[in-house]
């Protein structure tokens, strides 16, 4: 079968201070699974993962400034991204809850964080619909593709430019960017050098501790124009603006290479909005019981919330992770993502029973009775067909549609969504 089962150690609550030993974990029990050589490959330069440390970013969150401060990328000092994505992103913090609890701030502060969760779970309810869809172009295309162009099979950039060599720098030393840094490399491959956005893509992919398809497509799509049919053009002046200390710096401030904006290409139309007008299936609305009780709780990386409420009513029975080693061999994740994946499951550990194996998830939960979350993604809508699935937990949508729904923008969605209880979303 070619599957393993580890004992859940090490067990600690002390992430933080256990980094080490959770690298020889990673380097002993998912060797051959991630990108880097195992001489090269470290965790992240800031991050820790675990439950705790997430509840920690939410409670001493304060997005006082917010609005004024979120694109600031340097100096660190001056940023006002608040840095919870990596927490977002696996669960440990629900779009509800992070929603409910930010405090401190103007009303500008406010709406303008809580109109960035909206963006969060758009990006879900997009993935939700189009699935593996969505890495082709979502509405607009380049109306000419230069067929003659050489393609690179890496994030496309000059490393003499000060700018873009601090942004891959941080990218791959803690496996996090400012969103403006996203957009300023995003852009600079698919918009200056032309290169296909699905390259970019998945390199950000391997490396962002809150790489989702959902987000990182979204945000791919949005600054190459296939999302709007506008691009986000990058220059210089973005980077007087937000980082100035990195053009003083740069070895080619005279001659800069960005100092106007890049030509926009044109596009076509490729899918009208109307076709993203539907009627979403958003999994089940509240727990669905069907069959004999369940002898596990299934956990995947998109929820690993220790207050979800599969768990929570089935405090005695264990967890269950399987590291999908098919996928993971064909992902080839960067080791510190991997790293913050194992420092949260080692986090549920120190709670509670928690199985790990490597291996097929669906022959590893072969014979169980399983209770689960449903969840917005192909790959667990794929695998839960043949699971025998007896306790099903709703995804925590922060918003969802009455009827049919347009997905075609951002904008649009945002007006017709509403709170699970009906109520329209309020920013104060
Ligand atoms: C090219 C590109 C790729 C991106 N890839 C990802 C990704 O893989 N995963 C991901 O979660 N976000 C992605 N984003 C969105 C955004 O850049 C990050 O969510 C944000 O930078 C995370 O930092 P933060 O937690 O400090 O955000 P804050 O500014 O503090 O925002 C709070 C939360 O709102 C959500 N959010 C903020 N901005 C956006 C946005 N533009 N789209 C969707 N959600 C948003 C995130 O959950 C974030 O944690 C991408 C954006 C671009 C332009």
């Amino acid at each position: 079968m070619g599957e393993i089962s580890i004992p859940p150690s090490p067990v600690r609550r002390d992430v933080v201070a256990n980094r080490q030993e959770v690298e020889s974990w990673v380097r002993q029990h998912l060797s051959g699974l991630y990108l880097e050589e195992p001489e090269e490959a470290h965790g992240s330069s800031s991050f820790f993962g675990g439950q705790d440390i997430a509840d920690k970013a939410l409670e001493t969150l304060d997005i006082t400034g917010y609005a004024s401060k979120r694109s600031r990328v340097a100096p660190e000092a001056l940023r006002g991204a608040t840095r919870l994505s990596p927490y977002i992103r696996h669960g440990l913090l629900t779009l509800p809850e992070v929603w409910q609890a930010v405090k401190g701030g103007s009303y500008e502060d406010l709406k303008s964080f809580r109109n960035e969760l909206l963006w969060q779970d758009y990006s879900r309810h997009l993935y939700n619909f189009l699935g593996r869809n969505s890495q082709e172009p979502i509405r607009y295309e380049l109306s000419q593709i230069d067929t003659a162009m050489e393609i690179v099979e890496v994030l496309a950039y000059d490393e003499d430019m000060e700018c873009l060599r601090r942004c891959n720098e941080e990218l791959r030393e803690s496996g996090w960017l400012v969103n403006q840094t996203r957009m300023w490399m995003a852009s600079h491959h698919s918009i200056r050098e032309g290169q296909p956005f699905d390259i970019g893509e998945d390199e950000f992919f391997r490396h962002l501790l809150d790489g989702s398809r959902a987000a990182n497509r979204l945000g791919w799509q949005w600054v190459a124009g296939t999302l709007t049919g506008r691009p986000y053009g990058f220059s210089r002046s973005q980077v007087t603006r937000q980082a100035p200390q990195w053009c003083n710096e740069c070895a080619l401030r005279s001659r800069c290479p960005i100092d106007t904006m890049p030509d926009s290409p044109e596009y076509v139309v490729r899918r009208e909005s109307a076709s993203l007008r539907i009627q979403e299936d958003l999994g089940p609305k509240a727990e669905i019981k069907d069959g004999p009780d369940a002898d596990c709780v299934w956990l995947t990386a998109e929820l690993l919330s220790l207050r979800q409420s599969a768990l929570v009513q089935n405090p005695n029975l264990p967890a269950v992770f399987v590291f999908d080693r098919a996928l993971l061999g064909q992902l080839r994740l960067s080791f510190k993502r991997l790293v913050f994946l194992a420092e949260t499951l080692f986090a549920i550990g120190a709670e509670r029973t928690l199985e790990l194996h490597v291996g097929d998830p669906t022959e590893v939960l072969s014979g169980r009775r399983i209770a689960a979350t449903w969840t917005p993604v192909p790959g667990w809508k794929k695998r839960q067909k043949n699971l025998n699935i007896t306790e099903l937990h709703p995804w925590p949508w922060l918003c969802v549609s009455k009827g049919v729904i347009s997905l075609g923008s951002f904008s649009a969605w945002s007006k017709a969504a509403v709170f699970a209880d009906g109520r329209r979303h309020n920013f104060r």
